[in-house]
């Protein structure tokens, strides 16, 4: 069992104020804060160990290549991956995917096929595939989805069929909170041999991930939406695909032997992570993964049940507040939007930061679904390990002191 009063003293950043009110951090879909552990690790590392991995045989070397691969190790556990072998390293969830499209989707992607997204999709996850849908010729599918933010499968069968070579979806929508039925999906893809992408920048900050268990070829998240610093991102692909995968950037460290007119490519997962890797935040992030792992991703993911269950509850008693995606915790993470049709969501946002609570207003970089619910933008609240339902309340009486202001 989580408890968010204890687990605040381990972020520094949670005791300050902003706007002489005690800071309240609902914005945890986009970055989360960083405990002391974590931003121990990476002053420790410039203190102690600080130089180049892999390739050095002095002390200070073998010591941070251990710490950087320890990380990769972690992280392989934490998704239950067959080996760190599949663990690539790239700056974010953005670039992971891009790798993906560069280095599987142009050799494997060809005039007709089809590429299966969904209407949930954040741009990271979409753009790239538009891009290789243009240059191969290739068909771009969305999954439509219901006015609650759920997916429509009513037309599965003919969207995505024996022409699909790629299936690309979110697991959970950062815009709603949906969480999408990926373990049937892939099934069905399979059925076709389709190859399976897996966005999990919003799930495996909040849920337990079993790579294996899924059976998706791909999954990729973020370091900093899971307590780990910003600039380390990760691409788990089955090693077999990685193998037979090009590389994406090319240079120093993703070389084996070089010859006057040729290379010849480094073991996995070194062939993908070209130049000096970012040492510093990889052994951070391994930091952020153990503080997880203390916790329990189970408790996690109960623990935003409970706050979201609260939070719905009381927000869906707010006179002209309309909730939006599913509003139910069996298929919605710690993510809860809302429009208020009288205010703007901008100016939701900003009387909410004069009270101290900061929330995302915007299109949440997924501006086909704000096109599909007919909003050019929402407020969403999105909740983690150190919130309380102390806090949830003072973000109910603020929303409806905005109402009132607003409606003055
Ligand atoms: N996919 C989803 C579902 C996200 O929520 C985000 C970030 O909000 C991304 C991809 C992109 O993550 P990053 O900006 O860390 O690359």
């Amino acid at each position: 069992m989580i408890n968010p009063i204890l687990i605040r003293s381990d972020f520094p950043i949670l005791s300050r104020t902003v706007n002489g009110v005690p800071l309240v951090y609902f914005d945890n879909a986009a970055t989360t804060q960083k405990p002391t552990s974590v931003i121990d690790a990476l002053s420790n590392y410039y203190l102690t160990i600080n130089s180049n991995v892999h390739r050095g045989v002095h002390r200070l070397s073998m010591e941070a290549t251990e710490e950087f691969e320890k990380a990769r190790i972690s992280v392989a556990k934490f998704i239950n991956a067959k080996s760190s072998r599949s663990i690539v390293w790239t700056r974010n969830t953005t670039e992971s995917i891009n790798l993906v499209a560069h280095s599987w989707a142009k050799k494997n992607i060809s005039k007709g096929d089809k590429i299966v997204v969904s209407q949930l999709e954040h741009h990271s996850n979409l753009v790239p595939w538009q891009q290789i849908a243009m240059e191969r010729d290739a068909q771009l599918v969305i999954i439509p989805i219901s006015d609650e933010g759920v997916l429509d499968l009513s037309n599965i069968d003919v969207l995505l069929d024996s022409s699909t070579k790629l299936l690309a979806i979110t697991h959970i929508s950062n815009a709603l909170g949906t969480i999408n039925p990926v373990k049937d999906l892939i099934s069905l893809a399979r059925k076709h041999d389709a190859f399976v992408l897996v966005d999990g920048a919003q799930s495996a900050p909040h849920l337990p991930i079993d790579v294996q268990d899924l059976d998706c070829d791909f999954f990729v998240f973020s370091g900093h939406k899971m307590l780990g610093p910003t600039g380390i991102g990760v691409l788990y692909t089955k090693e077999e695909i990685l193998l037979d995968m090009d590389p994406f950037l090319t240079g120093g460290e993703m070389v084996m032997q070089v010859w006057d007119q040729k290379a010849s490519w480094n073991d996995l997962p070194m062939k993908f992570e070209a130049g000096t890797p970012n040492i510093a935040d990889v052994i951070a992030f391994g930091s952020a993964i153990s503080y997880l792992e203390n916790l329990g991703m189970d408790n996690v993911r109960k623990h935003e049940i409970d706050l979201t269950k609260y939070a719905l509850e009381a927000l869906s008693k707010i006179d002209g507040l309309n909730l939006l995606g599913p509003c139910d915790t069996n298929n919605q993470a710690g993510v809860i939007s809302f429009d208020i049709s009288s205010i703007h969501p901008h100016d939701v946002g900003t009387f909410l930061d004069q009270r101290g609570i900061a929330i995302r207003t915007g299109h949440h970089c997924s501006m086909p679904l704000m096109h599909r619910l007919n909003l050019p933008a929402t407020a969403r609240a999105s909740f983690y390990i150190y919130n309380t339902f102390e806090e949830v309340d003072k973000l109910v009486d603020s929303i409806v002191g905005a109402i009132e202001f607003f409606g003055k």
